[in-house]
């Protein structure tokens, strides 16, 4: 009996040269409490990295987009479109805050937000009085949304943005940082995203009064007084300032390690180009993605094992792979929500959820791990 062989997964932690360090002067000079020299520092170089006046970390990408919708004063019975095509926990902050998640449909150039579903929905809203208080726009496996077009549709309903750019730190569009085209934007240091701090989660902002209101929530929302005083309710919602000395690492190599899953991508890319079937994540005009991973659909007309079977026979090889996002409006928990495809006839999140999957795109995937599973996926694969 062989052994399993070695795991390869979708996208696992990378650490630099400096993490470590940083880490050692937090326990150097018994800086462990929650707020301290680093987490200070992680904030103005997050802040400096994307072009915003400041930055407030927390525990969790989750936790900031709870404080943005917050601070932007959304409430129970308040309507808050999202995209349908994300991860959870883009929509899960709406419930927290008593309100009603309505999702939009993806375009098919970006696979982020179709400014035409989103239009449909604003005119449908007005029409019954039911306008958006929030927005939340995702970019999706690295690549930013189209946020001139979505904007100049907001704007004559001044409905604010936030933008979800939990997976596209690093990314540009039209030359400026990633996560700062809505009034608040936020990024998450979870174990699988570009740069980690094992957990943890960042919101930017130009508006400084609000960012200083979500630092006061993120600490359990104490008064200024003698004692333990609080008129609002809090939560415990800080980054600690270990993790944020992993984090300072991280920011100094974030540049390359968006080169590396780049290059991933372009290698599987190589890989699969005389074949047929296959369409990789188009990256747009307007944008420059990181292709944190490596997403592309398979035509099911030419390719006939479905997807799941694929990602079983990977995982045999000892392979992760995964399915694109099981859009919201498909899940049981927001089965009940509004809905708005792309177009009547078309619902481009559902097909993308129907045909695709991502594959491992770590920056410290090896080329002979690439090969691996490049080898894996050819025997399902057909030539031109
Ligand atoms: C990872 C992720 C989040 C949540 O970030 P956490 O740090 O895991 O809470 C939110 N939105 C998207 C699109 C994500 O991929």
């Amino acid at each position: 009996m062989g052994a399993k062989p070695e795991r390869i997964f979708l996208s696992s932690p990378h650490m630099g040269s400096a993490e470590q360090l940083f880490i050692n002067d937090a326990f150097d000079t018994n800086w462990i409490a929650p707020v301290g020299p680093h987490l200070t520092k992680f904030e103005e170089e997050v802040a400096a990295y994307s072009g915003t006046k400041g930055a407030v970390a927390v525990t969790s990408g989750t936790a900031a987009i709870h404080l943005a919708l917050r601070a932007l004063g959304i409430g129970p019975g308040d309507v808050v479109f999202c995209s349908s095509f994300t991860f959870v926990a883009s929509a899960n902050p709406i419930l927290y805050q008593g309100a009603k998640p309505v999702f939009i449909d993806s375009e098919p150039e970006s696979w982020n937000m179709s400014p035409k579903a989103l239009k449909r929905a604003l005119e449908e809203a007005e029409k019954s009085g039911q306008l958006p208080k929030a927005i939340v726009a995702v970019n999706l496996y690295g690549q930013s949304a189209d946020y001139d077009e979505l904007k100049k549709i907001c704007e004559p309903y001044q409905v604010p943005i936030v933008e979800d750019a939990a997976e596209s730190l690093g990314a540009t569009y039209k030359g400026k940082a990633s996560g700062t085209f809505g009034e608040f934007g936020i990024f998450s240091f979870n174990g699988n995203k570009i740069i980690t701090t094992s957990n943890g989660g960042m919101i930017v902002s130009d508006n400084m009064d609000a960012l200083q209101k979500i630092r006061f929530w993120s600490t359990q929302a104490k008064d200024i007084a003698k004692y333990y005083q609080h008129s609002e309710t809090g939560y415990n919602y800080r980054l600690s300032n270990v993790l944020a000395g992993i984090g300072r690492g991280q920011l100094m190599v974030l540049d390359d390690r968006v080169e590396a899953r780049r290059r991933v991508f372009n290698r599987y890319q190589e890989a699969f180009s005389g074949l047929r079937g296959i369409h990789f994540m188009p990256e747009t005009q307007h944008g420059r993605s990181t292709r944190w991973l490596t997403a592309l659909t398979l035509d099911s007309s030419v390719i006939t094992a479905p997807p799941e079977k694929i990602i079983e026979a990977l995982e045999v090889q000892n392979i992760e792979t995964r399915r694109l996002w099981k859009p919201m409006h498909r899940q049981p928990l927001y089965a009940h929500c509004d809905y708005y495809p792309h177009d009547e006839q078309t619902s481009v999140c559902d097909s993308l959820f129907a045909s695709g999957i991502c594959l491992p795109s770590g920056s410290n995937l090896t080329p002979s791990q690439q090969n691996k599973v490049i080898d894996a996926l050819l025997p399902f694969f057909v030539q031109c």
